[in-house]
């Protein structure tokens, strides 16, 4: 599916829209968010959309030099957004550090990871898999697939 977004609040809002469709599926393990999309595409304001969603009030910045961030949820059926930035990763072996299989395996766990292309190996089949190009300086693609 094709989405077009004339502005960041429209991706926010389609961010919660994808969201709560997507997690009406229920897992044994997390739910993963993987975002491509080249630099300023808008993977971060994506996930601020869906923090907002799932009721994180402090304001979202990309971990890049971090790598991962967790957002306590007060949500009953998830417990962690955990948001994670591949930027600067060689590739899926610099996230064992972090416990990223426990993670994964946790379903009261979403897992948001912007630069998912180059962690690949470690995407679930069934997760949210989302791609943001540049149509122009404030409109975006935004392809689910
Ligand atoms: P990324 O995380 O992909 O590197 P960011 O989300 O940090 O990108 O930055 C996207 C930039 O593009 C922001 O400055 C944002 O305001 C701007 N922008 C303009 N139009 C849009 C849009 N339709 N959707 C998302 N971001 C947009
Ligand atoms: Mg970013």
């Amino acid at each position: 599916m094709i989405y077009l977004t004339k502005n960041p609040k429209e991706t926010r809002e389609l961010a919660d829209f994808l969201l709560k469709k997507f997690l009406k599926v229920k897992r044994k393990k997390a739910a993963v968010i993987a975002l491509e999309g080249e630099l300023g595409a808008g993977k971060t304001v994506f996930v601020r959309g869906l923090a907002r969603a799932l009721g994180i009030k402090v304001k979202i910045k990309s971990p890049t030099f971090t790598l991962m961030k967790s957002y306590k949820l007060q949500a009953a059926s998830y417990k962690f957004m955990h948001h994670l930035d591949c930027y600067r990763l060689r590739d899926y072996r610099d996230l064992k550090v972090l416990g990223i299989e426990e993670i994964l395996n946790n379903s009261s766990n979403i897992v948001v990871i912007e630069w998912s292309d180059r962690v690949e190996e470690i995407l679930p089949e069934k997760c949210l898999k989302i791609h943001i190009d540049h149509v122009s300086q404030s409109e975006r693609k935004i392809l689910k697939t």
